[in-house]
């Protein structure tokens, strides 16, 4: 039996890649939410077993340091001991995030339960505190039996920050099927989802300041004729003031008739095949970027920001993507006008992503390797109905 673990109710990347993961996992899993909301529902409708202990950890951030860090031992009391209950009926525990692997590393230490993390950040970089930093990978050290990281570039910074337990690199898995909608013109997508028939770049992802939206509707305003979609909202706190300033720099820009703000989409498929391109902004390394391997599973031309997880999925530039250097309008601007028109590299890269998308990023091998890895700690297929039915 495996207790997956996370911090948060919302669809971030983390939570979608853990949905897909979990409802693989469906009959010898259950997951254990700190805080309620849509991701809830979309597991209980993949049919997986959930349960919600809501706590206020949400107040403690990830950049924050010992004085939120002593503020957060009192949010972290129920939390851990639901971790407690609900793991005696897991051979692991397997936490997706980082306030969810701090709480089953103290749930660990208090139980001996084999903890798998998987990791799904960059944690060297400035999104977290050095204190933050050193206590999670102190308590990784110390509790954490295996580490998935989900690229090599998170695996290398783990490592960089002192972090020594036994680790791989697994990528995330994406169903190629989910994104069929591709294989047609983006022009009849367009027209089903009732949007203007112009060439269009999309970016998909959470309005976040280090996502890049800022920097994609300035290079945008300099590529006459082009539209753009911005598809997505702000997920976490702090996020709508930028949600804000983004709005506001399409008006300042004049360019209100060529971009459109879609919210937060469930038909991501669909609307990318809506897209003739798809850029990937980050202005800081993306640990993974699963809307790069979604761009390449809807056979559209990326364009992403060097460094990170972003570098491994698209290799050199022009290989299976074009490659820019974060915050660079100006470089942004000129792919995203490369990569609009027709041309053979632009079908070369799309064939090529295409392919390093199947044989790298799917969905079987990722639970494949997933599975692997668990075995070594403990028995997953047991399940104790007592603790199951009390719950
Ligand atoms: N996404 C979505 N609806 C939206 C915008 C984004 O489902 O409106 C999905 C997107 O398809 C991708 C995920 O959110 O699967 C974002 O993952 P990524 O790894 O790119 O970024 P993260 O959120 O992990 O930083």
């Amino acid at each position: 039996m495996i207790l997956f673990v996370d911090q948060t109710g919302a669809l971030g990347g983390a939570e979608l890649s853990l949905l897909d993961l979990s409802s693989e996992f469906r009959a010898e899993s259950r997951v254990l939410l700190f805080k309620d909301g849509p991701f809830r529902e979309r597991l209980e409708e993949a049919g997986v077993e959930v349960s919600v202990c809501d706590s206020s950890m949400d107040s403690v951030r990830r950049s924050a340091g010992i004085f939120s860090a002593g503020v957060a031992l009192g949010a972290l009391v129920n939390p851990v001991r639901e971790v407690l209950r609900l793991s005696e009926a897991s051979g692991v525990v397997y936490p997706n995030t980082q306030k969810a692997a701090f709480v089953s590393f103290l749930a660990a230490a208090l139980s001996g339960r084999s903890t798998v993390w998987h990791l799904r950040d960059i944690i060297t970089s400035p999104h977290f505190s050095s204190f933050n930093r050193r206590l999670i990978v102190y308590m990784a050290n110390s509790y954490c039996v295996h580490v998935i990281a989900n690229s090599q570039a998170t695996l290398d910074a783990f490592r960089e920050a002192g972090g020594r337990c036994n680790a791989s690199v697994v990528y995330n898995g994406l169903k190629e099927e989910k994104f069929e909608a591709g294989r047609e013109e983006s022009s009849v997508w367009r027209a089903r989802l009732g949007l203007p028939d112009a060439t269009t770049v999309g970016i998909f992802g959470r309005l976040a300041e280090w996502k890049g939206q800022l920097q994609f509707v300035e290079a945008l305003a300099e590529c006459d004729g082009l539209r753009g979609l911005i598809v997505g909202e702000a997920l976490f706190d702090g996020d709508d003031a930028y949600a804000e300033q983004v709005k506001n720099r399409v008006s300042e820009l004049g360019v209100e008739d060529r971009v459109s703000f879609l919210g937060f989409r469930d038909d991501v498929p669909q609307v990318m095949a809506a897209c003739d391109a798809i850029v990937h902004a980050s202005t800081d390394p993306e640990p993974f970027g699963r809307v790069i391997v979604e761009a390449m599973l809807s056979r559209r031309p990326i364009v992403a920001t060097r460094g990170g997880g972003a570098t491994e999925l698209v290799g050199e530039h022009n290989e299976r993507g074009i490659l820019v250097d974060g915050g660079d309008v100006a470089q942004l601007r000129d792919a995203m006008k490369m990569v609009s028109e027709r041309s053979e590299t632009r079908d070369r890269i799309v064939a090529d992503g295409l392919e390093f998308a199947r044989g790298n990023c799917s969905l079987e091998e990722t639970v494949r390797k997933v599975r692997d890895i668990l075995e070594v700690y403990g028995d997953i297929t047991e399940i104790e109905n007592e603790i199951l039915a009390s719950s």
